[in-house]
């Protein structure tokens, strides 16, 4: 089973409506509060409310209030509650489809309301999945960002997973770098992402910054972070979608990549550092990969990246083998793109497979 979260952005509320979600929220904060410390939490109904306060919480967001609140105390989770958004079940919270257009309703202080929600393309595609019934709709959270309000709703599905009819699955190594941001090899065919044109946008955002800098136009600075780092996630959605469309074609069962997360803390030189600074991009864009990757069915796996990139298919390891693009085994003889070499080896786990945890698993 699959989980997402599918977050979405209500069309425009009144100041009214906003105030009265604002209000649900600090009662439902304040009730929670007050819900750790009482004595009967364990037996508590819907009813318990009434015992805090004459307000009207629906009994909907009440239940899931009390059920958020065992569940954390058990966990030892939360001493006191900051801010808890207020959430409904699938009983209770709707999404409805009226001529083209998508709402959601859910009960509030007063009455149980609708409203219409902003949807992207990729969205409309999973509410229509949730109303013609294919996936299923779990707990809804209603929240507020930077003065916008939303609706997480939480969405779970069955994948079929891929798998060999017979033998070995088929394995797919990606090898994540900076002069090729990634070069995946399923059996003898490769694909290559070449990293110049990343470089150049990066290097051309951070000029603009540093003269910015200078004139200390730090807001400017901030919004051109932002406009990046968008970027940047933006290529790395459709580098990632890429990649496992090519994995598809290309019959594959199980995709392999290196953990990266060791090399993410250790800044031992100069050129380590610099490869820190792009480490997040690479590890967005692995994240990317395994939850695409996972979406399709196929299984994901980390491994230990230590010599992957100087070693050769004759086994004989040497740093002298690797020069830039090109690997040529000191051994043998052997001659191929350093970085398909290195697919290779991370699709075989030369060096073995790494404890890193999965997406959901
Ligand atoms: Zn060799």
């Amino acid at each position: 089973m699959q989980t997402i979260t599918l977050k979405l952005e209500l069309q425009k509320p009144t100041q009214a409506k906003m105030s009265m979600y604002r209000k649900m929220t600090e009662v439902n904060t304040a009730f929670s509060n007050w819900l750790l410390h009482f004595d009967e939490l364990k037996t508590a109904t819907s009813k318990v409310f009434g015992l805090y306060s004459d307000e009207r919480l629906p009994s909907a967001i009440v239940n899931q209030t009390i059920r958020t609140v065992k569940s954390k105390k058990k966990n030892q989770k939360a001493k006191t509650f900051r801010r808890l958004w207020c959430s409904f079940n699938n009983q209770n919270f709707k999404v409805e489809r009226e001529n083209g257009l998508f709402k959601v309703s859910f009960p509030t202080f007063e009455k149980r309301i609708g409203v219409p929600i902003i949807s992207k393309d990729h969205q409309k595609r999973w509410l229509d999945k949730l109303l013609s019934g294919n996936v299923k709709q779990g707990t809804t959270e209603l929240y507020e960002k930077r003065g916008r309000w939303f609706v997480a709703i939480t969405l779970s599905f069955v994948v079929e997973q891929k798998q060999a009819r017979q033998g070995e699955p088929k394995t797919m190594g990606i090898d994540i770098g900076l002069r090729q941001l990634a070069v995946a090899t399923a059996g003898t065919t490769s694909i290559f992402f070449p990293g110049n044109e990343m470089a150049y946008r990066r290097r051309r955002f951070a000029s603009r910054r540093r003269k910015l800098g200078e004139a200390k136009k730090l807001h400017t600075i901030r919004k051109s972070k932002n406009k990046e780092s968008e970027w940047m996630k933006d290529a790395n959605h459709k580098i990632s979608r890429h990649i496992v469309d090519f994995a598809l074609e290309n019959g594959v069962h199980l995709i392999r990549m290196e953990d990266l997360t060791g090399i993410r803390h250790s800044k031992k030189s100069r050129k380590e550092a610099g490869r820190n600074l792009h480490s997040w991009s690479h590890y967005q864009l692995q994240l990317f990969i395994e939850y695409k990757a996972k979406m399709a069915g196929l299984s994901i796996e980390y491994v230990n990246p230590k010599h992957t990139s100087v070693t050769c298919k004759c086994g004989h390891i040497d740093k002298r083998s690797r020069k830039t693009d090109t690997f040529c085994c000191t051994q043998c003889g052997y001659l191929s793109h350093a970085d398909v070499n290195a697919s290779i080896n991370i699709a075989k786990a030369v060096s073995g497979l790494s404890t890193r945890k999965t997406i959901n698993n």
